[in-house]
């Protein structure tokens, strides 16, 4: 089969690799019809998160089962399916208490399992026309519908990216009325804001330095924030102190509430900084998390930071260690989430938004491509312009070419 291959930093390569085979009983064998590059990919792709050569990307997947082992019980050959990003047993201390982002078995290097990702276990990607998917019956959701209908791009967002973001909304205690700051508005930030409203926000600011993501946003509700532009703190502020409603509802004192309620890190290690867009500043959004959340207000971290970088600014951030406004954060009593979604607490239930016709997460793809597209999508989705928000390569579109 042909598969999507990292060559080294920067150079990802279609070749030609083994099929996957059933290894285990508890295993199938998906045939892929859709698979995203994720933000995620970009660390390994840049030689910022050290991937071995020849690892194969990969871990927003979808598509058919093709055949299954003699202990899969709940899916069949001919199912339509799409698999979290994190491998899980099912059977684990974390996983059964719904932790499936700590799955203790499935990783013999550690905790957490994951197809084609450095450090997630030896479980090649899916950006490949088939993919192997362990302990099936518990990773496999099953969808509704015909492969390339209307909910294919809506489905397969349910392998990361829109689970992701509404994690980011239930770290940050999102709930009705409620006020939201997101940084990022890559396909993580676009989609916990649209989590956040879903929740039931009132106001959901989204923070990016780039126009046409900007634009995405505001597409869908937000009110888009320029961080190029000024403090993005002190515009929210702005907006919210010269909005005559907002104002006129105030009690004696919540003018020092000028901030948001709930705030959401969807950028992560590799933040820019905002008086030099050209610069990392790995703190940037925490900091401005912390001064634009109220007191007692909440924040939820997805953006990833990882405990070694090679390409960190200065010889802390290459440990993976932060400096953090700690006396302000406990100052303000606010309450912080973190760590990698545990996609299965969520996935059916989003899948059943997405059915009943109240989500449409797709409105972020913006490019739909074949697998030997990939080289250059990775090029142009690295330098996160040109329109590149979100692609999804369709395996079946090569073979059939
Ligand atoms: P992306 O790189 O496409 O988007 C990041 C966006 O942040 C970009 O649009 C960029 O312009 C913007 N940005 C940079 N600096 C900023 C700043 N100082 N303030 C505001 N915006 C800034 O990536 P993505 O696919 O949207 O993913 C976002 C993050 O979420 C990544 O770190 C990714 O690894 C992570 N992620 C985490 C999980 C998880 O399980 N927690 C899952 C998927 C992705
Ligand atoms: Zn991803």
């Amino acid at each position: 089969m042909r598969a999507i291959v990292y060559k080294g930093p920067n150079e990802v390569s279609v070749e030609t690799v083994d099929d996957p085979k059933i290894e285990s009983q508890t295993d199938a064998v998906i045939r892929i019809t859709s698979s995203g590059i994720c933000g995620s990919d970009l660390h390994m792709y840049e030689g910022r998160t050290p991937a071995s050569g020849d690892m194969r990307f990969g871990h927003e997947n979808m598509g058919v089962v093709e055949k299954v082992g003699s202990a899969v019980n709940s899916i069949r050959t001919g199912d339509r399916v799409v698999m979290p990003f994190n491998i899980a047993c099912g059977s684990c201390f974390n996983c059964t208490r719904g932790f499936t982002n700590a799955c203790l078995v499935v990783n013999p290097e550690g905790v957490s399992g994951g197809y084609g990702y450095a450090g997630m276990g030896p479980y090649p990607g899916g950006q490949a026309e088939f993919l192997r998917v362990p302990f099936a019956d518990f990773n496999c959701l099953k969808l509704p519908g015909q492969p390339g209908d209307d909910f294919e791009d809506d489905f397969l967002l349910l392998s990361d990216v829109f689970p992701t973001g509404y994690h980011g909304a239930e770290l940050a205690g999102v709930g009705p009325g409620d006020t939201v700051a997101v940084f990022g508005a890559g396909p993580v930030g676009l989609l916990a804001a649209y989590s956040s409203m879903l929740r039931g926000a009132a106001e959901v600011y989204v923070i990016d330095g780039i126009a046409e993501r900007l634009a995405k946003a505001e597409e869908i509700g937000a009110i888009a924030i320029d961080f190029t532009q000024g403090e993005p703190c002190k515009q929210i502020a702005k907006i919210r102190g010269s909005n005559a409603l907002v104002r006129g509802a105030l009690r004696p004192g919540e003018e020092k509430m000028s901030g948001v309620m709930c705030g959401i890190d969807a950028v992560g290690y590799q933040a820019r900084s905002f008086e030099n867009p050209d610069k990392e500043n790995p703190v940037q959004v925490i900091d401005e998390l912390v001064h634009v959340v109220n007191p007692t207000g909440r924040i939820g971290i997805v953006g990833v930071y990882f405990p070694e970088d090679p390409g960190g600014v200065d010889g802390a951030a290459k440990k993976g260690q932060f400096t953090l406004p700690l006396g302000d954060i406990f100052d303000k009593g606010i309450t912080i989430g973190t760590g990698q979604t545990p996609v299965k607490r969520y996935n059916a239930y989003l899948r059943d938004l997405i059915v009943a016709g109240r989500a449409k997460p797709s409105f972020i793809v913006s490019h739909r491509l074949k697998l030997d597209e990939a080289p250059a999508a990775y090029r142009k989705f690295d330098r996160r312009t040109d329109g590149y928000t979100k692609v999804v390569l369709k395996p079946e579109a090569t073979a059939s070419a």
